[in-house]
């Protein structure tokens, strides 16, 4: 586990932290979005760049679903002995990564009803750990399995998995079952697409942390809910392409900023002094 980083809480940013919690409070339906930069505090590092795992490991193949759609029963293979550095290496990580407190300080806020619903690129299972319930995957969960055609998921010890006759089908359908993990040039699943069309629809405010929002679903998300005259509120280390249209960025380490985030919040709820 990574320490956590040097985080230099000056006034300035806390009233700004503070103004956030303030819009956090007023709106009526906010909805979280978080991406890999939340993650890296849990020890994941990001997949591109300087230590990232795609540079050290090299990259998954542009056209994994592809494959997978050719040759089912020899990616499973593949999944059940993974031989590729890159998937040794990202099964390794995901593994044994652990909640840090930006996951659960966007719990906390679901339990305060301050969130309706969060929204994350991530697929390492952390913000399910942490608690989050009203949870929408885009890209899925490295922890679970989903069958291509009625996309129910399941817990990989309810799928018998027999390595004499790959693919398993899903029990409710027959149809093929493959890791819930979105592979590059999968569609992202019509139900959590349409979950979070849903949702940020109805949102007045975006909470969005460790995340750019550049790659589609996601990059409409923020836009979406600023076109429609609402706040949106980003966490992140580095300005990014988002910073310059949010309504408030608030620079920095996404668990220390959170978690003032969050005491200011409970603050202006009047359960904490402030
Ligand atoms: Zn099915």
């Amino acid at each position: 586990m990574n320490s956590p980083p040097e985080f230099n809480l000056t006034p300035e940013l806390d009233a700004e932290i503070r103004r956030a919690a303030e819009l956090l409070c007023e709106a009526r339906h906010c909805v979280g979005l978080t991406g890999a930069g939340l993650s890296v505090e849990s020890g994941i590092p990001p997949f591109r760049g300087k230590g990232g795992l795609w540079t050290k490991h090299g990259e998954p193949p542009l056209d994994g679903y592809q494959r997978f759609l050719r040759d089912p029963a020899g990616e499973w293979r593949k999944r059940l002995a993974p031989t590729e550095s890159w998937a040794i290496a990202l099964h390794e990580t995901l593994g044994s990564a652990k909640p840090n407190a930006g996951h659960r300080a966007f719990a906390e806020l679901e339990r305060r009803s301050l969130l309706a619903s969060l929204i994350t690129q991530n697929v390492d299972d952390l913000h399910g750990q942490a608690g989050s319930h009203q949870l929408l995957e885009i890209h899925g969960n490295f922890r679970r399995l989903r069958c291509l055609e009625c996309v129910t998921r399941f817990d990989p010890k309810d799928i018998a998995v027999d390595p004499e006759n790959l693919p398993p089908h899903c029990p409710e359908c027959g149809g093929v079952v493959k890791g819930d993990t979105v592979q590059f040039g999968e569609p992202i699943p019509r139900d959590v697409l349409e979950c979070c069309q849903e949702t940020v629809a109805r949102a007045d405010c975006m909470l969005v942390a460790g995340t750019s929002a550049t790659v589609f679903p996601a990059a409409e998300f923020p836009i979406d809910v600023l076109r429609r005259g609402g706040c949106v509120i980003e966490v992140n280390p580095e300005p990014s392409e988002l910073t310059p249209l949010a309504t408030l960025s608030l620079p920095g380490p996404g668990g220390a900023l959170l978690e003032r985030l969050l005491h200011h919040s409970a603050a202006i709820a009047g359960e904490v002094a402030s």
